[in-house]
């Protein structure tokens, strides 16, 4: 059996590089379906033995400051609903920001099954950020850093029984 994350959360906390990270070259081949869907990247990622589909929302970077909100919102939607399980990714270095409010409002909305990981949580820079995550009442958070490997084993314990 197998399952989809979709790596969820406002510009610029690294999702993108999760994502690679996650999926290496097993990207997905790259439909041509209209609207929302066009940009969410799928892929096929592997943690140790487990293999998953992963989501990423892509294209937010592009959107004008306008849409930015609306887009964010119907891209995540999407993604929640085409995921079995959420990885609901804060910026420990940014600390938590009224835009990581807004996601967090929208996975509670949609019930989604969240995993709430502070990233850029290598070194000692993050530390307030992910004391600051808890208050997102999402549960517990997870230390990662995707940019350097780290947290990947927390992360592979907590998905191991889903797949
Ligand atoms: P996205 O907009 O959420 O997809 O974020 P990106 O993956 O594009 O990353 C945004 C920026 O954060 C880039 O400059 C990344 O190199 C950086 N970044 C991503 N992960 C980490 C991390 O674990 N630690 C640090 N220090 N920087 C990171
Ligand atoms: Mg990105």
């Amino acid at each position: 059996m197998t399952f989809t994350l979709a790596i969820v959360g406002r510009p610029n906390v690294g999702k993108s590089t999760l994502f690679n990270r996650l999926v290496g070259k097993r990207l997905a081949l790259v439909d041509d379906q209209p609207g929302v869907t066009r940009d969410l990247r799928e892929g096929e990622a592997k943690l140790g033995n487990i293999k998953f589909t992963v989501i990423d929302s892509a294209g937010l970077e592009e959107a004008t400051d306008d849409s930015l909100q609306g887009r964010m919102r119907r891209l995540t939607e999407r993604a929640v609903e085409m995921a079995d399980v959420c990885l609901f990714l804060v910026d420990a270095r940014a600390g938590i920001t009224p835009s990581d409010e807004v996601f967090a409002d929208i996975l509670r909305k949609k019930n989604a099954h969240v995993i709430l990981a502070a990233n850029k949580s290598e070194g000692r820079a993050g530390e307030g950020g992910y004391i600051e995550a808890f208050s997102l009442g999402l549960g517990e958070p997870i230390r990662l850093s995707a940019e350097h490997g780290e947290g990947l084993d927390e992360l592979y314990h907590i998905l191991l029984p889903l797949s």
